[in-house]
């Protein structure tokens, strides 16, 4: 869909892959006035195709497009797009057991305009690429990078927003994070590096003997529907969830006094992932593993089972794509 000033959003259509043309000169190449949402449609067994919380990644949309001077997109027509894309050819949804569709809309400047302003001409497009199982033959537990020198969003900055400029940022600790055999990168909060933020790509949650969970509560950071999604499961069955500040110390004494006694990453990729070593200059906790019986890997499943239609939806979590 194209939007302009004088028109706002027009032009609806679906078009073959293929590369997009714009002009060298357009306001994305070089203000990188962007912004982006990751979602996934799933098939039921009785081959049904449906996706999940699509008004939560809609509303973030909008949110991010707000800070990023950019239009708003009614979350009736992010939906609308999502299902447009999955109707050309809903056999790419696969059927296997943990596969989904990744659906990526994204939102960029196109006016060709040097000048650093709101460009007056902006496209919102959608692909679609087929995700395999994250995790083949069980969950396996990650080691994260504790990043002390790089931060991914200050205050007052583009951190509660999905724009490339924050993954940009990114890529070099994550980069620290593979040489150090870790998968993801911790920031911690810019100002005075005392707080937990999240990782490259997922929010970060800890889970307390008493049953109590505590997850970063922070103006800069994603607030992941995943994140929120298990919180609400978490809360369904009784317990305390606490959306606070959460310092490295915290994290750090409370796995030596046996007080944590679970931590986990989730985002939509790779819904929940156990984290088992947290290390970084001078520092190294690594928490307890999650059994089969941890609440990390019973409350991946209760998610799971939910995107895939084994168990009821009893939040109205589930939209229909295919109809
Ligand atoms: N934080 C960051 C920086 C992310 O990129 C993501 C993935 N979108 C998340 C958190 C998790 O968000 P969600 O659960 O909505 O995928």
């Amino acid at each position: 869909i194209e939007w302009t000033v004088d028109e706002g959003w027009h032009d609806a259509a679906v078009v073959p892959y293929g590369p997009l043309s714009l002009d060298p000169a357009a306001s994305v190449f070089h203000y990188a006035q962007e912004i982006f949402e990751g979602i996934k449609a799933y098939r039921h067994a009785d081959g049904s195709v449906w996706t999940f919380r699509p008004d939560a990644n809609g509303h973030r949309l909008q949110r991010s497009a707000e800070r990023l001077a950019l239009p708003k997109l009614a979350v009736e027509d992010f939906v609308e797009s999502l299902k447009q894309l999955v109707a050309v050819d809903e056999k790419w949804v696969p059927s296997a057991d943990e596969t989904s569709l990744y659906l990526r809309p994204f939102m960029i400047a196109t006016e060709s305009f040097l000048g650093v302003r709101a460009a007056h001409r902006v496209g919102y497009y959608v692909i679609a690429s087929p995700a395999g199982a994250y995790f083949t033959g069980g969950v396996a537990p990650v080691s994260i990078w504790l990043s002390t020198t790089y931060s991914r969003a200050g205050k007052g900055g583009t951190g509660a927003a999905k724009t490339g400029g924050n993954y940009a940022a990114s890529l070099l600790p994550q980069e620290e994070a593979y040489q150090h055999g870790c998968s993801q990168v911790l920031f911690l909060n810019s100002t005075d590096g005392a707080y937990i933020e999240e990782l490259g790509g997922m929010n970060v949650v800890l889970v307390y003997r008493d049953g109590t969970i505590v997850t970063p509560d922070s103006d800069s950071i994603l607030e992941g529907i995943t994140r929120d999604s298990i919180l609400q499961l978490a809360e369904d069955r009784g317990h305390r969830v606490e959306r606070r500040r959460v310092s490295i110390d915290e994290w750090r004494d409370g796995v030596a006094s046996g007080d944590i006694v679970e931590v986990f990453a989730c985002g939509t990729a790779a819904v929940v992932v156990p984290i088992a070593e947290l290390k970084g200059d001078g520092v190294s906790i690594v928490s307890p593993v999650a059994g089969p019986d941890s609440l990390t890997l019973s409350l991946r499943a209760e998610l799971t089972d939910i995107q895939y239609g084994r168990r009821p939806d009893r939040h109205g979590w589930l939209t229909r794509l295919d109809a």
